[in-house]
Parts: C-alpha cells; sequence; structure tokens
C-alpha cells in the first residue's frame, strides 16, 4: 500500500486542512513555501495522466474550498502536480501541490530551458 492511501486510512498521522468523502488536503511535511498542502483522491489513482474527468471535477470543487480555507483564495496561489519520473513525481499516488502564503519565485528548471533535449 502506497504512502499516502496509508494517510487516508489513518496508519500514517497527517496534519489535515480539509476533507470530503471522497478527497484529503494536508500539510506537506517539508513544505517550499509558507502554505503547502497536499491535495489528493482517497481511491489510489497513480498520477494525472491516469485520472478520470469525473474525479477531477469533483476534485476541482474541493481544491477551491481548501484554498478558501486556508484563507489565499483571494491573494493567490501555485497549483502543481508532478507526473512522472521528468515531472519529479516521487509518491505515485496522485497529488497536487497548494503553494502560497508569499509570492512564489518561478525557477522549475534544473538545467538551462533553453539547451535543446
Ligand atoms: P512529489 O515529489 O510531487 O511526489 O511530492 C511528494 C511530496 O510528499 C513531497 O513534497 C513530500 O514532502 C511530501 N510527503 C512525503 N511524505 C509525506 C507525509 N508523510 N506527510 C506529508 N507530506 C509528505
Amino acid at each position: 500500500m502506497c504512502i499516502f492511501c496509508k494517510i487516508v486510512n489513518g496508519e500514517i498521522p497527517n496534519n489535515t486542512v480539509h476533507e470530503s468523502d471522497h478527497f484529503l488536503a494536508f500539510h506537506d511535511l517539508y513544505p517550499k513555501a509558507p502554505v503547502h498542502v497536499l491535495i489528493i483522491p482517497k481511491n489510489h489513482v497513480d498520477c494525472f495522466q491516469d485520472v478520470s474527468p469525473e474525479t477531477m471535477a469533483g476534485l476541482t470543487e474541493f481544491t477551491q474550498e481548501v484554498a478558501t480555507k486556508l484563507g489565499i483564495d483571494k491573494t493567490g496561489y501555485r497549483l502543481v502536480t508532478n507526473n512522472g519520473k521528468d515531472g519529479g513525481q516521487e509518491v505515485d499516488h496522485l497529488h497536487f501541490h497548494m503553494l502560497g502564503g508569499g509570492k512564489l519565485v518561478w525557477d522549475h528548471h534544473h538545467e538551462d530551458p533553453h539547451k535543446s533535449l
């Protein structure tokens, strides 16, 4: 069972922000911004590439609720999902990083982005 499934079933503790029947939002253990929350479907889906439009529809509303609850719905935030190896995904259970609480830098490229692949 994956680490986020263990969080969903209570085997691993988490700092919950918001919860519904189908989704869970909890604080990231190693925050990269003043607000850094992970938003996941409770049912295991490996990654964004595998998620259904139906799940995403519910996740949209849930994500908006999380932002409101955190008080960053007006100030803004970044929503990121790392998909697969090149995307830097480390936990193979679909999750969206919600980052905010301050002005964020835009600096994702490990290597020169203009370098040809
Ligand atoms: P990613 O690299 O996109 O797969 O992101 C995985 C994220 O999960 C990282 O930001 C980790 O800090 C976070 N993480 C790993 N284990 C836990 C945990 N037990 N509770 C909260 N966040 C975690």
